[in-house]
């Protein structure tokens, strides 16, 4: 699942989406495009590879137009080639398509097309979608209705945006079950994956919920949800700077982001340790009482935010002395799982989106559990689908290797063990006091090991080459 941007204003869109595009570029990819509705119709850019050789091949031109969708594509469906690239259009270029997610009852549909003539280009199963969306549009010149239309009949995952060649100042998007935020902005609105492409523009955005629809113009946004009424969604001010999105001096982002790890562990404990040395929690709502009802703990997260989990494990029991079992999300949802309502559900997840996490989150809560999430993204999904929230105030980690969420989900769980036990009388003030000042000399004891960097560095060059060394990474 990639990266998607969209705009719609006064100003020509090209520069803004590719510029957006490199911003989604952490993510991964393997090729990008861009489509533009212009006086010619849909001008459309795509090729393999990485976003200079898109850049390459657009090169002066000026592809002119207000509204317009990128897209960088991670294959699922079809080989990363130019032409399975995005964005794809139906036969008849009525419309222009971006996608992320897959489409599981693509073969379904695409043989339906087969059938009625249609040829496709792609293996993809964007394709597909551009297909049927554009048949519909042939038939109702509704865009709005044609997305509608055919995502009724869409199963799957999809972030989706559209624009068609007759609509030169509409832009249409969907959301289910991948991420998609609204900027809004002054004489535009746009589209994006995340947070990282708005900001230089706008730091205001709608959360949409899963089978929202959005019709973007200049000037305005309208939002249906699942059963097509008209909804206002909730909006929310971004503080992040553009450049907390952006290398910096760095030459990397994981440099970055290792060097601003005290500044993430004082933001978390300062939102949630008071001036008197007390833990206050803003977003969770647990009570003593609450506590005394669940006889057991499950912690559910991939990758590292299962290895914090499994920490997390030691400290709950050791000091608030309640049962806890650690897993793997996708393991959790493909079993039968001991969940119910005296079960507290903590899911971890940095992102906040990370597909399996959200599922078993779901699955905790269909079998009665209280699910409380500890999150990196504020507004996120598994945030908004939480009874209770965690953040952890590390600002956005783009590399793929996890430092500073990692580090600040480590600190979560340490207060939140401290809570439960305070909560449940297992620990005594002393330990209390104590354990607090020990977490709030962590940010000075980080600033001592990153003043060594340069010895660290050497010795990593020392050690790199030798065969004795095993290297254990993020799976
Ligand atoms: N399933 C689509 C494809 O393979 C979209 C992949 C993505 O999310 O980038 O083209």
């Amino acid at each position: 699942m990639c990266g998607i941007v969209g705009f719609v204003g006064s100003t020509e869109p090209q520069n803004i989406i590719v510029e957006g595009l490199k911003k989604l570029e952490y993510r991964g990819y393997d090729s990008a495009g861009i489509a533009v509705v212009n006086e010619r119709g849909i001008t459309i850019r795509k090729h393999v590879g990485e976003i200079k050789n898109l850049e390459a091949l657009i090169g002066n031109e000026r592809l002119g137009g207000r509204v317009g969708i990128g897209h960088t594509r991670w294959a699922t469906h079809g080989a990363p080639s130019t032409v399975n690239s995005h964005p794809h259009q139906d036969q008849a270029g009525r419309i222009a398509l971006v996608h992320n997610g897959l489409i599981e009852n693509y073969l379904e549909l695409k043989g339906e097309l087969l059938e009625e003539g249609v040829q496709f280009k792609s293996e993809t199963d964007t394709e597909v979608a551009a297909q049927l969306i554009g048949k519909y549009y042939g038939q109702c010149h509704d865009l709005k209705e044609a997305l509608d239309k055919a995502v009724a009949r869409m199963e799957g995952a999809f972030a989706l945006g559209l624009v068609a060649a007759d609509q030169p100042d509409m832009l249409v998007a969907y959301r289910k079950n991948a991420p998609l935020v609204v900027g809004i902005g002054k004489g535009f609105n746009m589209i994006a994956s995340d947070f990282a492409p708005l900001l230089e523009y706008t730091k205001d955005v709608y959360l949409l919920e899963n089978g929202d629809t959005v019709v973007l113009t200049a000037d305005n946004v309208d939002i249906y949800d699942e059963s097509d009424k008209k909804v206002e969604r909730e909006t929310l001010h971004i503080k992040w700077n553009v450049d907390a999105a952006e290398k910096g001096d760095y030459e990397f982002f994981m440099m970055k982001e290792i060097h601003e790890q005290p500044q993430g562990i004082r933001e978390t404990l300062d939102r949630n340790i008071d001036e008197n040395g007390r833990i206050s929690l803003y977003g969770i709502d647990l009570t003593a009482e609450d506590l005394a009802r669940f006889n057991k703990i499950y912690i559910v997260a991939c990758g590292t935010a299962y290895h914090a989990g499994l920490v997390g494990r030691y400290l709950i029991e050791k000091l608030a002395r309640i049962p806890v079992e650690v897993d793997i999300a996708s393991e959790f949802r493909y079993r039968d799982p001991f969940v119910d309502d005296k079960t507290l559900f903590i899911a971890i997840s940095q992102s906040g989106e990370t597909a399996d996490t959200l599922e078993a989150l779901r699955l905790a809560g269909r079998k009665g559990a209280r699910i409380l999430s500890i999150v990196n993204v504020v507004g996120s999904s598994v945030a908004r689908e939480s009874d209770d929230v965690f953040y952890t105030w590390a600002g956005p980690e783009i590399a793929v290797a996890s430092t500073k969420a990692y580090t600040t989900q480590l600190l979560c769980l340490y207060i939140l063990a401290l809570y439960f036990a305070d909560l449940r009388g297992t620990v005594d003030e002393e330990y209390y006091r104590h354990f607090i000042d020990e977490l709030k000399a962590i940010p000075e004891k980080q600033e001592e090991v990153l003043k060594i960097e340069d010895t660290m560095k050497a010795l990593a060059a020392d050690y790199y080459d030798r065969d004795q060394v095993f290297f254990i990474g993020r799976g």
